[in-house]
């Protein structure tokens, strides 16, 4: 059986670890357990160890999944999938964090369609940082203009900037990634006070986004096992 206590506590420990290296502190680093695809019950449990931000991709699985949920205080969930725009709806009105988008229709409809009486959205910005043509993402030409957009949204809070590397083993090309979301994030939080949040690093790459100021973290397998 799957033990999700001791595999937080060994994720943990690298978050720790890849901090001592990188000369931060640990608690500038967050954790988002990303639970697509596994039931509420291996979140419950994550939940009991201690963690309380939750990342989904798929709309409907988190929709389910929130309602199922809502008796847990100040758990705190992230959509991270790519949006539709005949999705924004839900997606607006159901969690606290969105890390994907990537261009001003969504984040109009996001803004209109949150419910002026809870707090604003956060929100981060993804960026096609490989360039990739298949990738989701702003490009860094266009991340300028849906910046200011967002900043001026009255129902999202700009918070920050997300990405995803090319898929590769080639740690050179995973580092000059990051390095260059580094430089694209100090820039953003020159701008913008509200920005606090480079949302990069996964589980095969933890250390090196670390290493290149990353603040949160999104790790699914090494938690809740194989998807
Ligand atoms: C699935 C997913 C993750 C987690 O991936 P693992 O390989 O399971 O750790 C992180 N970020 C995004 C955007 C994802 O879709």
């Amino acid at each position: 059986m799957i033990n999700i206590a001791q595999n937080l506590a060994s994720i943990n420990a690298l978050i720790d670890a890849a901090c001592k290296h990188a000369k931060r502190q640990p608690k500038t680093v967050n954790l988002l357990a990303v639970s697509k695809t596994k039931p509420a019950d291996l979140i419950v449990q994550a939940y009991e160890a201690g963690q309380r931000h939750f990342g989904e991709n798929y709309i409907q699985e988190a929709v389910d999944k929130i309602q199922q949920l809502s008796h847990l205080d100040d758990i705190c969930w992230h959509f991270i999938g790519p949006i539709q725009s005949n999705k924004s709806r839900q997606i607006a009105s159901i969690v606290d964090w969105v890390h994907s988008v990537d261009r001003v229709k969504i984040a109009k409809r996001l803004s209109d369609q949150r419910d002026i009486n809870i707090t604003p959205l956060n929100v981060c910005l993804q960026v096609n940082i490989s360039g990739e043509t298949a990738k989701s993402g702003a490009t860094i030409e266009q991340l300028p203009e849906l910046a200011e957009f967002v900043n001026n949204c009255p129902n999202l809070c700009l918070r920050g900037l997300m990405a995803i590397p090319a898929n590769t083993k080639d740690e050179h090309i995973t580092k000059n990634s990051f390095n260059q979301m580094q430089t694209l994030f100090i820039g953003l939080q020159d701008q913008y006070p509200t920005v606090d949040t480079l949302s990069m690093g996964m589980s095969g790459d933890l250390d090196i986004a670390i290493d290149c100021g990353s603040t949160m973290v999104r790790i699914g397998t090494a938690i809740f096992g194989k998807r």
